[in-house]
């Protein structure tokens, strides 16, 4: 890939890059849409992931190009900030203006983008893209900025111009990645442990469902809303920064304040998943894979029913998982409404697995799924 870039950089640009960076996308295993709501995430980064390729010019100009988009542009330095356009840009331009705005001296780059995870699909191709940015420049220019603030940058982006009122995990997982180990992130304090993913006998499976997840961003932004309209109900009996300070028993002393059903449903969903989040963890410590793979299933369940993110496409691959004898769990990463599941599949069983489910979902959806098997991976790096 490292090559293949060099050269397509040098048709681009008629020069060799500066430098080439990876960075990889991210699954997250279990504790979904919580990090939001100040609980437990526990995602890993992934094998897939973004190149950037860079060189400084001298002509104070920013010039984006990406091997997965026709759309190219060229901005003056002095003119740089994102636009309402909804082009893929936006994203490093993003970056580059929160480095500009924080003091930092950029001058002119070229850069040159590729992505091998499949884009919009839930395994956070623009945390990958963000972050591929933030820290390909950070690092070639010697900003001085660490890690943690690289990703409080990208996720201002990801919130102020790209429009969406995320968290902080994708940002964090994709920056904090390590081989082998999965990031259990506290995401109110932003602590972080790390914890050993023996996975054993079992791979991690990524299904993509293919469904383009339409309305995902306005569906994503009513749930950050309905789970602020539970803590402002619960707020008027006790204190709460956010719904994760309970647990399931402690809230169900309080639960009597939300009448409304649909928001209860959402409440309820974000306590029990941050439960469960703290179960997996001690799962993993055990080695207890069968136990964690019980809870996959259980969040993916609540994700169903209660916070109604899911839909027929992740449901079919989930329902099939639960149906083959070889995947011990399985659930929808990401914010859901398509996009990606995960399974944890016994090893020997890849193609097996794939021909079934390709055939069972094609069968039900219309389109077939896409399958990979990746590890878990580390952050980025110079190449
Ligand atoms: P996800 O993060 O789940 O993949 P998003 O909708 O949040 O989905 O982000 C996808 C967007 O990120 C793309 O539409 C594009 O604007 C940008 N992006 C991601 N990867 C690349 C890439 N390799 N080149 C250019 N833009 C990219
Ligand atoms: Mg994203």
């Amino acid at each position: 890939m490292k090559i293949k870039l060099e050269e397509k950089f040098a048709e681009q640009y008629h020069r060799n890059p500066d430098a080439i960076y990876f960075t990889p996308g991210r699954v997250n295993l279990i504790g979904e849409h919580i990090d939001y709501n100040g609980g437990l995430v526990m995602p890993c980064a992934i094998t897939l992931g973004t190149w950037v390729a860079i060189a400084a010019n001298n002509d104070q100009k920013f010039r984006f190009k990406s091997l997965n988009f026709d759309v190219q542009t060229e901005v003056d330095s002095n003119k740089i900030h994102p636009k309402d356009n909804g082009l893929w840009t936006n994203y490093p331009i993003g970056i580059i203006n929160e480095f500009i705005r924080g003091g930092k001296e950029i001058g002119g780059f070229d850069f040159l983008f590729y992505g091998n995870i499949p884009i919009g699909s839930g395994l956070s191709s623009s945390a990958s893209i963000e972050i591929a940015t933030a820290f390909a420049l950070n690092d070639h220019l010697n900003l001085g900025y660490d890690r943690l603030e690289l990703v409080k940058i990208a996720k201002q982006v990801e919130n102020d111009f790209i429009g969406l009122n995320s968290g902080i995990m994708d940002q964090f997982a994709v920056a904090f990645g390590e081989k082998g180990k999965a990031i259990v992130l506290d995401c109110e304090t932003l602590k972080y442990k790390t914890v050993n993913v023996d996975l054993g006998k079992y791979v991690l499976a990524i299904i993509n469902t293919n469904k383009p997840r339409e309305l995902a961003d306005s569906q994503y932004n009513k749930r950050v809303e309905e789970c602020q309209k539970a803590l402002n109900l619960l707020n008027t009996e006790i204190t709460l920064h956010n719904l994760c300070e309970l647990n399931a028993e402690k809230f169900a002393l309080h639960s009597h304040l939300i009448t409304d059903e649909t928001i209860l449903n959402r409440a309820t969903h974000v306590v029990k998943e941050n439960d469960r989040v703290h179960l997996a963890a001690k799962a993993l410590n055990n080695g207890n894979l069968e136990e964690f793979g019980r809870l996959m299933y259980a969040s993916h369940k609540s994700l169903r029913e209660l916070y109604e993110v899911s839909g027929k496409e992740l449901d079919a691959v989930v329902d099939f998982c639960s149906e083959y004898e070889h995947v011990i769990g399985a659930r929808m990463t990401g914010a859901g409404f398509g996009g990606c599941a995960i399974a944890l599949l016994e090893k020997g069983f890849e193609e097996n697995f794939a021909k079934h489910l390709t055939d069972y979902y094609t069968g039900k959806i219309g389109y077939p799924a896409a399958i990979y098997i990746s590890e878990i991976s580390n952050g980025p790096i110079k190449l």
